[in-house]
């Protein structure tokens, strides 16, 4: 299923998000940078040890990575050029200031896609999983920044996919689209 924004195609697949060909796929990292459970630990196992390498040297060099922000690695064995790694808010009720975490971890992922030059892009659904965010409330927050970034800010995406990993979650994100 797909819908445009602009002149960007914004796509939502069910699947596993390592077999996607896109320049960069997003990592629902957490802040240690160091892998974990998850869509995290797909992509490390799928992609090798050299991510893991470059995400301890920005470890080394910055420190954790703070909740809502982003950073880019090559992609290892992975079919896509880049892994962007981004960490998406705990769920702690919804008080917490999760909503705008979450909008900055897509906003700051699309951004360092963007300053990279990147047309393509593939996102899981950050936080839905072991940190808990509803997906009926996370949905509307991933496309709706998608959108209000393409609308607002310069950029070279051509494309934009949405992999969601279950049926349940799939229909979520139809109803969205629809
Ligand atoms: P978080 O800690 O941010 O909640 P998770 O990895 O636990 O991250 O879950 C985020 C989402 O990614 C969940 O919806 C989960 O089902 C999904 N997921 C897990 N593995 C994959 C995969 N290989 N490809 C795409 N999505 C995945």
């Amino acid at each position: 299923m797909e819908i445009k924004f602009n002149n960007t195609i914004v796509k939502l697949i069910r699947g596993d998000i390592t077999h996607e060909k896109v320049d960069a796929i997003v990592n629902a990292a957490n802040s240690s940078l160091m892998g974990g459970g998850g869509v995290d630990g797909a992509i490390h196992r799928a992609g090798g040890p050299s991510i893991l390498e470059e995400c301890k040297i920005i470890v080394a060099k910055q420190g954790r990575l703070p909740t809502g922000e982003a950073v880019i690695t090559t992609g290892g064995n992975l079919p896509c050029k880049f892994v962007i790694h981004t960490v998406g808010p705990v769920w702690n009720g919804g008080e917490k200031n999760e909503p705008i975490l979450l909008q900055n971890a897509y906003y700051n992922s699309l951004k360092i896609g963007a300053l990279n030059k990147i047309n393509s892009i593939a996102f899981p659904s950050i936080s839905t999983g072991i940190y808990g965010y509803p997906i009926e409330k996370a949905s509307i927050i991933a496309l709706n920044t998608v959108k209000n970034f393409l609308e607002n800010e310069n950029h070279s995406y051509q494309e934009i996919r949405f992999i969601v990993f279950s049926e349940i979650d799939y229909l979520v994100y139809q109803k969205l689209f629809k």
